[in-house]
């Protein structure tokens, strides 16, 4: 089976976790603090507070903007769960905009229109939750100038976007939002194993996550509600977590990040030769906004159901018993059982519901090589003929 993505390891990436393994820190030592510094200098945010996976990033993100019960978050319904389960965490409630037609991403016209809706219902959102779906950037300019508007919050889920840019900046800057989330799982773009990171300019989201990562435990005098003792003093100041990430983890995404640039064109190259060969078969391959370039996490293909006879179930399962690990990113979130008892109707997300029944993602990952991409362009023109 050829899988829609795979994590690509180094002998160097091997020998800076041998190294971690032989130090005398496992976690707490100096490689979480080098990865953070380094994923500043890719990203040009201020702050980076590693964690151990993008879904805890996103609830302390939470946490730290402040989002309590009965209060709302927004995001798409196209989306990895975890973009939502954040606010359940909170106890705080969830609701969906629709995406664009043409990008997936969270459409900022359908979030106007909601805003409007919200605020004459008095249940406007908290947080707004943009999802950089396949590693393009959401149109974050029209969504902060909303969010100035009607007083969100805006944390970007970029667990596709590392290594992309919209505008002129590095997806992380935060120019746009007020925390940037990455993940860092097997199947993105870069891994620590499970791992994930919260990118801010703002100095004191940034100390709340630091300081819930870990319990809510102080070893700042500063911070303490008396005189630290000394140096083995510490005071527990708030109720966090242990969401740490482990210096193993650091040290492997660190090695992980020297290599993106040519992870991310090595993606680039791979979609061309998918745009070029899958242009005349029934489908539309991904649309690139001119402002954005994408980090191509996914490659999302979607069937043209004007032109093509066969439904997206039959073509992917001809694909997957052929060999092709092709996989659906995603089901939109409000149709899991779980979501069911908060009475969503689908009928409010016509364009999630036309993409869920027509989007097949296909592989790509640094590795995949020409051979195996023919394999894959051939199966599909096949399945589609
Ligand atoms: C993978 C993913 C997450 C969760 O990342 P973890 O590091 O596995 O917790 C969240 N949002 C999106 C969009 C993702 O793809």
């Amino acid at each position: 089976m050829i899988p829609y993505g795979r994590q690509n390891i180094s002998q160097e990436d091997v020998d800076a976790v041998i190294s971690v393994l032989n130090s005398d820190f496992l976690t707490q030592g100096p490689e979480v603090p080098k990865f953070e510094n380094k994923i500043c200098s890719i990203t040009g945010s201020k702050y980076a507070l590693a964690v151990n996976s993008a879904t805890s990033a996103l609830h302390l993100s939470c946490l730290a903007l402040g989002l309590k019960e009965h209060e709302w978050l927004w995001t798409t319904p196209i989306s990895f769960a975890a973009s939502s389960n954040c606010a359940l965490y909170c106890g705080a409630k969830v609701d969906f905009v629709d995406i664009d037609p043409l990008t997936y991403n969270l459409c900022p016209i359908k979030l106007e229109e909601k805003l409007i809706q919200a605020e004459k219902e008095n249940r406007l959102p908290k947080i707004v939750v943009p999802v950089h779906l396949s590693g393009q950037s959401c149109k974050m300019e029209e969504i902060a100038r909303l969010s100035r508007k009607y007083g969100f919050s805006i944390i970007e889920d970029a667990s596709h976007a590392i290594g992309g840019h919209y505008q002129s900046a590095p997806i992380g800057k935060c120019e746009y939002s007020d925390i940037t989330v990455f993940s860092f799982h097997p199947v993105k773009i870069v891994t620590t194993a499970e791992g994930g990171i919260a990118c801010t300019n703002n100095e004191m989201l940034a100390k709340r996550i630091e300081l819930l990562r870990s319990h809510g435990i102080t070893r700042d005098p500063n911070a303490m509600t008396e005189a630290s003792k000394g140096d083995w003093y510490y005071q527990q100041i708030d109720l966090g977590f242990n969401y740490r990430m482990t210096d193993l983890q650091a040290a492997l995404g660190t090695s992980q990040l020297a290599r993106l640039k040519e992870n991310i064109s090595a993606r680039h190259q791979i979609a061309n030769i998918y745009n070029k060969t899958l242009i005349h078969l029934p489908l539309l391959t991904p649309h690139q906004t001119k402002n954005a370039y994408s980090a191509f996490h996914l490659y999302i293909i979607r069937l043209d159901p004007a032109r093509c006879n066969r439904s997206r179930d039959e073509v992917f399962n001809e694909l997957r018993a052929g060999g092709i690990g092709v996989n659906l990113h995603y089901i939109p979130i409000y149709r899991h059982p779980y979501y069911s008892k908060f009475g969503y109707d689908p009928k409010d997300f016509p364009n999630a519901e036309a993409y869920y029944s027509e989007a097949i993602s296909l592989p790509i990952f640094p590795t995949l090589g020409q051979e195996n991409q023919n394999v894959v362009i051939k199966a599909i023109a096949k399945a589609l003929e």
